[in-house]
Protein backbone atom coordinates (compact mmCIF):
# COMPACT_ATOMS: atom_id res chain seq x y z
CA UNK A 1 0.00 0.00 0.00
CA UNK A 2 1.48 3.45 -0.97
CA UNK A 3 2.61 5.85 2.33
CA UNK A 4 0.69 9.21 2.15
CA UNK A 5 1.66 12.10 4.40
CA UNK A 6 -0.77 15.14 3.94
CA UNK A 7 0.20 18.53 4.62
CA UNK A 8 -2.43 21.20 5.16
CA UNK A 9 -1.71 24.82 6.22
CA UNK A 10 -2.75 28.59 5.43
CA UNK A 11 -0.56 30.21 1.87
CA UNK A 12 2.74 30.56 2.56
CA UNK A 13 3.22 28.79 5.74
CA UNK A 14 6.16 26.97 3.81
CA UNK A 15 4.58 23.76 2.58
CA UNK A 16 5.31 23.61 -0.88
CA UNK A 17 9.36 24.40 -0.06
CA UNK A 18 9.40 22.04 2.84
CA UNK A 19 7.21 19.37 1.00
CA UNK A 20 9.80 19.58 -2.14
CA UNK A 21 12.57 19.09 0.13
CA UNK A 22 11.03 16.15 2.42
CA UNK A 23 9.96 14.32 -0.27
CA UNK A 24 13.25 14.25 -1.91
CA UNK A 25 14.94 12.73 0.98
CA UNK A 26 12.34 10.41 1.43
CA UNK A 27 11.98 9.45 -2.21
CA UNK A 28 8.40 10.43 -2.65
CA UNK A 29 6.99 12.10 -5.08
CA UNK A 30 5.39 15.54 -4.30
CA UNK A 31 2.48 16.92 -5.35
CA UNK A 32 1.12 20.32 -4.64
CA UNK A 33 -2.86 20.47 -5.18
CA UNK A 34 -2.69 24.14 -4.89
CA UNK A 35 -1.08 24.21 -8.61
CA UNK A 36 -4.58 22.56 -9.13
CA UNK A 37 -6.41 25.51 -8.84
CA UNK A 38 -4.59 27.81 -9.78
CA UNK A 39 -4.97 26.11 -13.38
CA UNK A 40 -8.50 25.99 -13.19
CA UNK A 41 -8.32 30.04 -12.01
CA UNK A 42 -5.93 30.41 -15.43
CA UNK A 43 -8.23 29.31 -16.96
CA UNK A 44 -10.93 32.03 -16.50
CA UNK A 45 -8.84 34.44 -15.90
CA UNK A 46 -7.52 34.11 -19.43
CA UNK A 47 -10.78 34.16 -21.07
CA UNK A 48 -11.78 37.03 -19.11
CA UNK A 49 -14.35 35.10 -16.79
CA UNK A 50 -15.23 36.06 -13.14
CA UNK A 51 -13.30 33.85 -10.87
CA UNK A 52 -16.14 34.10 -8.40
CA UNK A 53 -18.87 33.66 -11.62
CA UNK A 54 -19.75 30.14 -9.99
CA UNK A 55 -21.77 29.32 -12.89
CA UNK A 56 -19.38 30.42 -15.51
CA UNK A 57 -16.67 28.89 -14.00
CA UNK A 58 -18.22 25.62 -13.82
CA UNK A 59 -18.96 25.93 -17.64
CA UNK A 60 -15.28 25.90 -17.93
CA UNK A 61 -14.59 22.75 -16.74
CA UNK A 62 -15.85 20.60 -19.52
CA UNK A 63 -13.45 22.45 -21.71
CA UNK A 64 -10.33 21.64 -19.69
CA UNK A 65 -8.02 19.04 -19.48
CA UNK A 66 -5.69 19.57 -16.32
CA UNK A 67 -2.79 16.88 -16.14
CA UNK A 68 0.24 16.58 -13.71
CA UNK A 69 3.68 15.26 -14.72
CA UNK A 70 7.18 14.61 -13.05
CA UNK A 71 9.83 15.57 -14.13
CA UNK A 72 12.79 14.49 -12.16
CA UNK A 73 10.77 14.76 -8.80
CA UNK A 74 9.46 17.99 -10.07
CA UNK A 75 5.90 18.85 -10.31
CA UNK A 76 4.67 20.08 -13.74
CA UNK A 77 1.11 21.28 -14.38
CA UNK A 78 -0.19 21.21 -18.33
CA UNK A 79 -3.67 23.05 -18.73
CA UNK A 80 -4.82 21.33 -22.05
CA UNK A 81 -1.44 20.57 -22.90
CA UNK A 82 0.36 24.12 -22.12
CA UNK A 83 3.13 23.48 -19.06
CA UNK A 84 1.50 26.14 -17.14
CA UNK A 85 4.23 25.33 -14.10
CA UNK A 86 5.04 28.92 -14.13
CA UNK A 87 1.85 31.23 -15.23
CA UNK A 88 -0.32 29.74 -12.44
CA UNK A 89 2.56 31.62 -9.62
CA UNK A 90 1.28 35.22 -10.29
CA UNK A 91 -0.80 37.08 -7.56
CA UNK A 92 -3.81 37.30 -9.97
CA UNK A 93 -3.70 33.38 -10.20
CA UNK A 94 -3.59 32.98 -6.52
CA UNK A 95 -6.08 35.39 -6.28
CA UNK A 96 -8.22 32.91 -8.93
CA UNK A 97 -7.17 29.63 -7.23
CA UNK A 98 -8.81 30.88 -4.23
CA UNK A 99 -12.12 32.12 -5.81
CA UNK A 100 -12.56 28.58 -7.92
CA UNK A 101 -11.38 26.98 -4.90
CA UNK A 102 -14.25 27.98 -3.30
CA UNK A 103 -17.21 26.45 -6.14
CA UNK A 104 -17.76 23.05 -5.37
CA UNK A 105 -17.86 21.67 -9.29
CA UNK A 106 -14.12 22.34 -8.86
CA UNK A 107 -13.72 20.65 -5.97
CA UNK A 108 -14.94 17.54 -7.47
CA UNK A 109 -13.48 18.17 -10.34
CA UNK A 110 -9.96 18.03 -9.38
CA UNK A 111 -10.84 15.15 -6.83
CA UNK A 112 -10.36 11.76 -8.70
CA UNK A 113 -7.38 12.95 -9.87
CA UNK A 114 -5.69 13.87 -6.32
CA UNK A 115 -6.77 10.66 -5.52
CA UNK A 116 -5.69 8.42 -8.14
CA UNK A 117 -1.70 10.00 -7.42
CA UNK A 118 -2.28 9.23 -3.95
CA UNK A 119 -3.36 5.19 -4.49
CA UNK A 120 -0.36 4.70 -6.92
CA UNK A 121 2.65 6.65 -5.42
CA UNK A 122 4.04 7.05 -2.28
CA UNK A 123 3.37 10.78 -1.95
CA UNK A 124 3.43 13.97 0.07
CA UNK A 125 0.43 16.12 -1.17
CA UNK A 126 0.18 19.25 0.39
CA UNK A 127 -2.36 21.35 0.51
CA UNK A 128 -5.98 22.68 2.11
CA UNK A 129 -8.20 19.83 2.51
CA UNK A 130 -5.37 16.72 2.17
CA UNK A 131 -5.82 15.00 5.36
CA UNK A 132 -10.02 16.05 6.23
CA UNK A 133 -11.38 15.15 2.51
CA UNK A 134 -8.83 14.14 -0.24
CA UNK A 135 -6.84 11.66 1.84
CA UNK A 136 -8.73 11.22 5.16
CA UNK A 137 -6.52 8.12 5.68
CA UNK A 138 -3.50 9.17 5.15
CA UNK A 139 -0.60 7.57 7.77
CA UNK A 140 0.58 10.95 8.59
CA UNK A 141 -1.36 14.42 8.70
CA UNK A 142 0.70 17.20 9.20
CA UNK A 143 -0.85 20.86 9.66
CA UNK A 144 2.08 23.73 9.20
CA UNK A 145 1.62 27.39 9.88
CA UNK A 146 3.53 30.58 10.84
CA UNK A 147 2.55 33.84 11.38
CA UNK A 148 0.61 36.22 8.65
CA UNK A 149 3.89 38.38 8.77
CA UNK A 150 6.57 35.59 8.42
CA UNK A 151 3.96 34.23 5.62
CA UNK A 152 3.97 37.57 3.66
CA UNK A 153 7.36 38.15 3.98
CA UNK A 154 8.81 34.53 2.41
CA UNK A 155 6.07 35.03 -0.34
CA UNK A 156 7.60 38.56 -0.71
CA UNK A 157 11.11 37.61 -1.31
CA UNK A 158 9.85 35.05 -3.72
CA UNK A 159 8.01 37.52 -6.10
CA UNK A 160 10.59 39.91 -5.85
CA UNK A 161 13.10 37.49 -6.83
CA UNK A 162 10.80 36.49 -9.36
CA UNK A 163 11.15 40.48 -10.74
CA UNK A 164 7.59 40.57 -10.30
CA UNK A 165 6.48 44.01 -8.80
CA UNK A 166 4.92 44.25 -5.40
CA UNK A 167 4.69 45.72 -2.06
CA UNK A 168 4.97 43.77 1.27
CA UNK A 169 1.58 45.28 2.67
CA UNK A 170 -0.35 44.17 -0.64
CA UNK A 171 1.23 40.83 -0.54
CA UNK A 172 -0.13 40.88 3.15
CA UNK A 173 -3.25 41.85 2.80
CA UNK A 174 -3.26 38.93 -0.70
CA UNK A 175 -2.29 36.66 2.63
CA UNK A 176 -5.01 37.95 5.47
CA UNK A 177 -7.76 37.67 2.58
CA UNK A 178 -6.94 34.17 1.36
CA UNK A 179 -6.67 32.94 4.73
CA UNK A 180 -10.24 34.09 5.54
CA UNK A 181 -10.88 32.94 1.91
CA UNK A 182 -10.05 29.30 2.57
CA UNK A 183 -11.27 28.60 6.16
CA UNK A 184 -14.48 30.30 5.90
CA UNK A 185 -15.89 28.69 2.22
CA UNK A 186 -18.82 26.06 3.08
CA UNK A 187 -17.36 23.29 1.42
CA UNK A 188 -13.36 21.91 2.22
CA UNK A 189 -12.39 24.71 4.50
CA UNK A 190 -8.74 25.19 5.49
CA UNK A 191 -8.70 23.76 9.17
CA UNK A 192 -6.73 21.28 11.37
CA UNK A 193 -7.50 17.48 10.74
CA UNK A 194 -8.41 16.15 13.97
CA UNK A 195 -5.26 13.50 13.63
CA UNK A 196 -2.91 16.32 12.49
CA UNK A 197 0.14 16.95 14.15
CA UNK A 198 0.60 21.46 14.19
CA UNK A 199 3.97 22.56 13.22
CA UNK A 200 4.70 26.38 13.39
CA UNK A 201 7.68 27.23 11.76
CA UNK A 202 7.63 30.79 12.35
CA UNK A 203 10.66 30.79 13.60
CA UNK A 204 12.52 28.90 11.42
CA UNK A 205 14.48 29.25 8.33
CA UNK A 206 13.92 26.85 5.29
CA UNK A 207 16.26 24.43 6.54
CA UNK A 208 15.41 24.44 9.62
CA UNK A 209 11.79 23.67 9.17
CA UNK A 210 12.71 20.90 6.60
CA UNK A 211 14.56 19.20 9.73
CA UNK A 212 12.07 19.63 11.72
CA UNK A 213 9.30 18.31 9.51
CA UNK A 214 11.65 15.11 8.38
CA UNK A 215 12.38 14.69 11.93
CA UNK A 216 8.42 14.63 13.03
CA UNK A 217 7.59 12.17 9.63
CA UNK A 218 11.11 9.87 10.22
CA UNK A 219 9.55 9.58 13.86
CA UNK A 220 6.25 8.32 12.72
CA UNK A 221 7.08 5.79 9.62
O1 LIG B 1 -1.27 26.29 -2.11
P1 LIG B 1 -1.55 27.46 -3.01
O2 LIG B 1 -1.33 28.78 -2.36
O3 LIG B 1 -0.86 27.34 -4.33
O4 LIG B 1 -3.12 27.33 -3.34
C1 LIG B 1 -3.81 28.31 -4.07
C2 LIG B 1 -5.27 28.34 -3.60
O5 LIG B 1 -5.90 27.10 -3.97
C3 LIG B 1 -5.47 28.45 -2.09
O6 LIG B 1 -5.57 29.78 -1.64
C4 LIG B 1 -6.75 27.69 -1.86
O7 LIG B 1 -7.86 28.54 -1.99
C5 LIG B 1 -6.83 26.70 -3.00
N1 LIG B 1 -6.55 25.32 -2.56
C6 LIG B 1 -7.59 24.59 -2.05
N2 LIG B 1 -7.41 23.28 -1.72
C7 LIG B 1 -6.21 22.71 -1.86
C8 LIG B 1 -5.11 23.46 -2.36
C9 LIG B 1 -5.32 24.78 -2.69
O8 LIG B 1 -8.70 25.09 -1.90
N3 LIG B 1 -6.06 21.42 -1.55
Amino acid sequence: MAINIAIDGPAGAGKSSIAKLVSKELGYIYVDTGALYRTVGLYSIRKGIDTKDADAVTATLKDIKVELGFVDGAQHVFLNGEDVSEAIRTPEASMGASNVSAIPAVRTFLFDLQRDIAKNNNCIMDGRDIGTVVLPDAQIKLFLTASAEARAERRYKELIEKGEKVEFQDVLDDINKRDYQDSHREIAPLKQAEDAILVDNSGCNLEEGTKLVLSIIRERL
